[in-house]
């Protein structure tokens, strides 16, 4: 595949620009909101799609100790990442746990398994790997994974022979933070840390921060707020985070029809006047999504034009004859996202949530990050063979 890789100066037909500098002022901020807590940082499912080999590093250089993967292989990945930028000391906890067979990559990598089952704790105990530093995940009324309250209370007779340097549990409407289940949770959490209090305690993710100071115990795990996403339903203009992400696709025509004309599949849209139309390059093969067919919005100059139609899966038509004779030519740039169109709003319009438009933008999108004022172009971390090759020894 190397071999085929486009040259660097093909001109990209869509770009993605991640601001790493505004990733690292978000994890200080919500550092801040937890008081004396730490602030780890939650980079599963490739850092919520936006490359967590190139946020690990940033976040681990601004003072991040702590990082959380879903899958041990992503830990491997990180971990390969990490120990390359100089933080071999970072620790990285695996979500999801261990699987049998699994310990020796866990030692080798030096990951941190969230024990969420009694399988997975004699699972690692028979290992033999009692002496590496393990975290228990209890379940605290989400049902969704941890250990219930009595098998925590069980094994926390018995927990000799383990080295458990971490107690968490996960909440399930810390968004809404009105929502009575938040304060249930925190007091049943609160009473089974009660049982190991010598183990630090972690409960609260990016929402959890804004729940108030006792949500915050020891450890904070945010992950969407990074990026810049408001974890709390409110009005989008309230959000106190910076935005990361800008979306940008080339315009590859720019026309105009008259009524009774139509545009695209299902000709879902008809002209009522004379109207300006620009298709870009970007579809729901790329993640956005086709739900948004007629009712989302691109951005030239701060101005919003709507999608007119629907959704390709490599091409969006917008309707721009709002926008001033001559605003844009084909070969410029429209925003999908970015400082006039949130992540947030997209999702909204989409009936869905930001944590989900990021994790499936694709892989399509000329990748740029911003940082100390530089940008510097890289592909998405699942096509760097090297470090999937040492992972795969
Ligand atoms: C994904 C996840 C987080 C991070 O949640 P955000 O809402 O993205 O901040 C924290 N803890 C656990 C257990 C998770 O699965």
């Amino acid at each position: 595949m190397p071999n085929d890789a486009p040259p660097a100066d093909w001109s990209p037909l869509a770009i993605l620009t991640i601001d790493i500098d505004a990733v690292v002022t978000n994890w200080r901020r919500l550092s801040e909101l937890a008081g004396g807590a730490e602030c780890a940082a939650v980079l599963k499912a490739d850092g919520y799609g936006l490359g967590a080999d190139m946020l690990a590093p940033a976040l681990a250089d601004a003072g991040c100790r702590s990082f959380f993967v879903a899958h041990a292989r992503e830990g491997a990945v990180l971990r390969s990442c990490l120990d390359g930028s100089g933080h071999s000391g970072a620790r990285i906890f695996i979500l999801h746990g261990v699987q049998e067979g699994e310990v020796p990559h866990f030692a080798r990598h030096r990951l941190i398994p969230v024990l969420s089952t009694l399988r997975q704790v004699s699972l690692w105990r028979a290992a033999g790997a009692a002496a590496l530093p393990a975290a228990l995940q209890v379940d605290s009324g989400m049902n969704r994974l941890g250990l219930p309250a009595e098998a925590f209370h069980d094994l926390a007779d018995g927990l000799a022979g383990l080295d458990v340097v971490l107690l968490l549990s996960h909440l399930a409407c810390a968004d809404d933070p009105d929502n009575p289940m938040n304060r249930h949770q925190l007091e049943r959490f609160a009473a089974m840390r009660r049982r190991v209090p010598a183990i630090p305690a972690s409960l609260a993710n990016s929402a959890g921060i804004f729940n108030g100071a006792d949500f915050a115990f020891d450890l904070v795990r945010p992950g969407i707020g990074l990026h810049g996403i408001d974890p709390v339903q409110r009005d989008l203009a309230e959000n106190p985070l910076q935005s990361v992400v800008e979306l940008q696709a080339r315009i590859l025509q720019i026309r105009e029809i008259d009524p009774p004309e139509v545009v695209g599949y299902g000709a879902a849209f008809r002209a009522a006047q004379r109207t300006r139309l620009a298709t870009v390059s970007v579809g729901y093969a790329d993640g956005y999504l086709r739900a948004l067919s007629g009712r989302s919005f691109g951005a030239v100059g701060g101005v919003k034009v709507p999608l007119a139609g629907r959704v390709s899966m490599d091409m969006l038509t917008f309707d721009i004859s709002g926008l001033p004779a001559g605003a844009v030519q084909e070969g410029d740039f429209l925003e999908l996202a970015g400082p006039t169109i949130s992540i947030g709003e997209l999702a909204r319009h989409g009936g869905t949530i930001g944590y989900e438009i990021l994790t499936r933008l694709g892989s399509r999108f000329a990748r740029r990050y911003r940082k100390g004022g530089d940008v510097v172009e890289n592909e998405p971390s699942s096509s760097h063979p090297t470090v999937m090759a040492d992972v795969n020894q």
